[in-house]
């Protein structure tokens, strides 16, 4: 069993989750692009040695820019798509235009591969178009989109590496998952895969 909690970080108001495998106790935090004092108190509550992992779906600045500090607080390991890894080293990539010092992920992801957090299993699935290495996380009844499909609407593909072929295969995979999961945005409300197929299955 799998606890999801959302605290919104940064000006652009980024979801950060934090993910937790309720029998022990053992957490992920999704895309820090801020600080939250929430949070913060979260992992003080759980024990900061619990964060495994700092998942990041893709290299925007509004997803990651917080990344080091979780990890100098936790331990954890950073981890991004493996065709993402240049993002959090460049800021033409990573569009950040406040400090972030340039960092390296500690592990690149590849398509399918699996993550064990606790008794949790967490997919990855690669999911450019967005940008080159944007992946989504996928574990129980819920799927981690990031800036790829979002409620009633997807992301951009006109920013650095961006494709719009990449993406509407993107959203095709992604809706063509079989299970009804609930869709955890990196923007905006959460949603389900059902609602969003009715919204764009016909258009694509
Ligand atoms: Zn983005």
């Amino acid at each position: 069993m799998l606890i999801v909690e959302n605290f919104k970080v940064g000006p652009l108001e980024t979801n950060c989750y934090l993910i937790i495998d309720k029998k022990t106790q053992k957490a992920a935090i999704i895309d820090p692009g801020g600080i939250s004092a929430e949070l913060d108190k979260k992992i003080y509550s759980l024990g900061e040695e619990n964060v495994n992992y700092i998942l990041m779906t893709h290299g925007h600045f509004d997803h990651i820019r917080k990344a080091t500090r979780y990890k100098k607080l936790t331990g954890a390991k950073l981890m991004i798509g493996v065709n993402e890894a240049e993002f959090t080293k460049n800021k033409k990539l990573n569009l950040c235009r406040i400090p972030m010092p340039p960092f390296e992920a500690d592990v690149l992801l590849n398509d399918n591969d699996i993550i064990s957090l606790g008794e949790t299993k967490i997919k990855v699935m690669y999911t450019p178009g967005h940008t080159v290495g944007g992946v989504c996380f996928i574990t129980e009844d819920f799927l981690f989109s990031g800036d790829t499909i979002m409620n009633g609407s997807i992301g951009r593909y006109d920013l650095e590496t961006g494709d719009f072929n990449q993406m509407r295969e993107s959203i095709k995979k992604i809706l063509g998952l079989s299970k009804n999961y609930i869709i955890y945005p990196g923007h905006g409300d959460p949603t389900t895969l059902q609602e969003e197929k009715n919204l764009y299955l016909k258009n694509i």
